[in-house]
């Protein structure tokens, strides 16, 4: 990535510090408290922390906590662990919008008396039917006229809780034929008689977004506000306040193009409706594309940061394919995850001229290109289990695996040929083969030089731990479930995104794992303990990313 020319922000910095405009950069990152963190969150976040250590700056972690009915203590510790996990650190610049409550009273107590604010009683109904339509201007309201002094003592009451919700809002007085529906007279406060999870009931007026996003800003000395396209529209407002309010500094607001995944969706409320509807087991269930999802899933932050680096930031909305972040988690644990055998779909194979009681040792490379990793050694022994797909009756020419007379090298240990197949006589499920094995190969190859061409995997069956590996498919089987407004998302939910094995084994070394840890198992992909269900009694694993290719060649 450090390749790659700077993006078009990176350009404005570089030249706003070239300039002298700033001499650091300073940044921020907003989440509201309302939900978990997602994937687009992650875009933002490296986006604003990376500026901020790439030039020397500074990134505040600022919460936009300024509607109390859908925000919650929970999320804002859930949001604080996940920037922390992905790898960000914002030092002693840990803010709530909540915490300048009284210096935004005092800013709208200001509009008022420069007559840019008025207190409106509209409905919530006549408002939207005064406020005009894209082609038609909109209508001033008829409280718009009021006094200063009728302004100042109105706005006292709503914060004194003299009046019932919906009865007044503070409006900004702007202009009402603007070709710019933010700019008609925007509601900037509230009554709300609902407790703040800071606050608790010292308010029951609380600023709008609009209002609260550029002073909290400006009294932060941000330089460069950094947010999604959708927000361009509402760019002349944030100035429009800044412009007209004596403030600290005016940082300048940048839209950039959000992330848009394939085959998910994005927003907090429709996750928390799959939450909600148990379509999930949770905020941080496997499938979700959600930090907490991705990480018990097995996501490393280093792929991905990688994944944010890789997709780059652009002015124009664009559809990232899944298999880019698919990608990113393949390239970082190729490189860590230390290798094991794993077999999910057990075939017992009996070495009928393996000795009876007899475990020997087999030396396994925990990575094969990286010998730094070590090894360790695998039990070897008469019965194993080898992977159900890995043998085929009358197998064509080109399977390389086990057929009745074909034979294989067992990973790290022997060759074995297939003798017979023993089977149920009734349904013909195959229950186990039987093989013979040559000891001259032990390691793996032949003193005659005698090649094979398959490798197969397997776990030696008395030694082996029992396990569960849970399989995920994509949670939606459609690459865009938001693209019919009128067809509920939920209606293109993939039926088959979770399928849970039971009956998986893993090599001994397994069995102390650590919750969270992941490991390729060979020629299946990439696996992790997962950290809630799984027990040192059973072991549970997520499968993270299946393999692009498998090492029997
Ligand atoms: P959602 O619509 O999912 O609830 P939001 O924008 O309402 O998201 P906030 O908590 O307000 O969520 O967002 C915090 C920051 O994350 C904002 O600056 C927002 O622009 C950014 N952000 C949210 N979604 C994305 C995305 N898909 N891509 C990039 N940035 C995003
Ligand atoms: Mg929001
Ligand atoms: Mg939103």
């Amino acid at each position: 990535s450090s390749e790659k020319p700077l993006d078009f922000i990176r350009q404005i910095v570089t030249e706003d510090l070239k300039s002298g405009k700033h001499s650091v950069p300073i940044t921020r990152f907003p989440p509201e408290p309302n939900g978990f963190l997602h994937i687009g969150h992650a875009k933002s976040i490296c986006l604003n922390f990376g500026i901020a250590a790439e030039f020397g700056g500074r990134c505040h972690l600022r919460f936009d906590d300024t509607n109390p009915s859908k925000e919650e203590l929970a999320y804002v510790e859930s949001i604080i662990h996940d920037v922390q996990w992905l790898g960000f650190d914002w030092g002693d610049n840990l803010f709530y919008a909540s915490d300048y409550f009284e210096q935004l009273y005092d800013f709208a107590v200001a509009l008022i008396k420069k007559e840019k604010a008025y207190v409106c009683c509209l409905s919530a109904e006549e408002m939207r039917d005064y406020r005009g339509t894209l082609t038609e201007p909109g209508k001033n309201s008829p409280y718009r006229n009021r006094t200063v002094a009728e302004n100042l003592e109105l706005f006292q009451g709503m914060r004194d809780g003299k009046f019932a919700e919906g009865s007044h809002v503070l409006r900004a007085k702007i202009d009402m034929a603007s070709p710019n529906l933010n700019m008609r007279d925007p509601i900037i406060y509230r009554i709300m008689n609902v407790s703040h999870h800071r606050t608790g009931d010292t308010w029951c007026i609380y600023p709008m977004y609009d209002f609260t996003h550029c002073l909290s800003d400006a009294l932060e000395h941000i330089t460069h506000s950094l947010c999604t396209l959708e927000f361009a529209d509402h760019r002349p407002l944030y100035d429009w306040v800044l412009d007209i309010l004596e403030t600290p500094s005016h940082p300048q607001q940048i839209e950039f193009a959000r992330l848009n995944l394939s085959y998910t969706v994005m927003s907090k409320r429709k996750l928390m409706q799959l939450v909600k509807e148990g379509h999930v087991s949770g905020w941080d269930d496997p499938r979700m594309l959600t930090v907490s999802g991705l990480r018990r899933r097995g996501y490393t932050p280093a792929s991905i940061r990688e994944f944010c680096a890789e997709i780059g930031v652009g002015k124009r909305d664009s559809w990232i394919d899944m298999g880019v972040l698919e990608n990113a988690i393949r390239n970082d644990l190729n490189t860590i995850a230390p290798r094991v055998l794993g077999v999910l779909d057990p075939l017992k194979v009996i070495i009928t001229n393996y000795p009876e009681d007899q475990v020997e040792e087999v030396e396994g490379q925990n990575h094969p290109q990286n010998p730094e990793m070590g090894s360790r050694m695998l039990p070897f022994s008469r019965e194993i289990y080898i992977e159900r797909t890995d043998f085929m009756e009358n197998a064509p020419k080109k399977f390389f695996r086990l057929d009745i007379g074909r034979e294989v090298r067992l990973r790290y240990a022997y060759f074995i040929t297939c003798e017979s197949v023993v089977k149920d006589e009734t349904t013909g499920e195959i229950l186990e083969l039987h093989c013979s094995y040559d000891p001259e190969t032990y390691g793996g190859n032949a003193p005659d030089g005698r090649k094979v061409k398959g490798t197969i995997h397997w776990v030696s069956a008395n030694e082996a731990v029992q396990c569960e590996v849970r399989l995920y498919d994509r949670l939606f089987s459609v690459d865009n479930p938001d693209a019919d407004r009128n067809v509920d998302f939920k209606e293109h939910l993939n039926p088959e995104s979770l399928s849970s094995l039971h009956n998986c084994f893993v090599e001994p070394s397994l069995a102390n794992a650590a919750p969270g840890k992941c490991f390729q198992f060979e020629r299946q992909g990439y696996f992790c303990v997962d950290v809630k269900d799984s027990t040192p009694e059973k072991l549970i694993f997520n499968r993270t990313v299946s393999l692009r290719d498998s090492w029997a060649k």
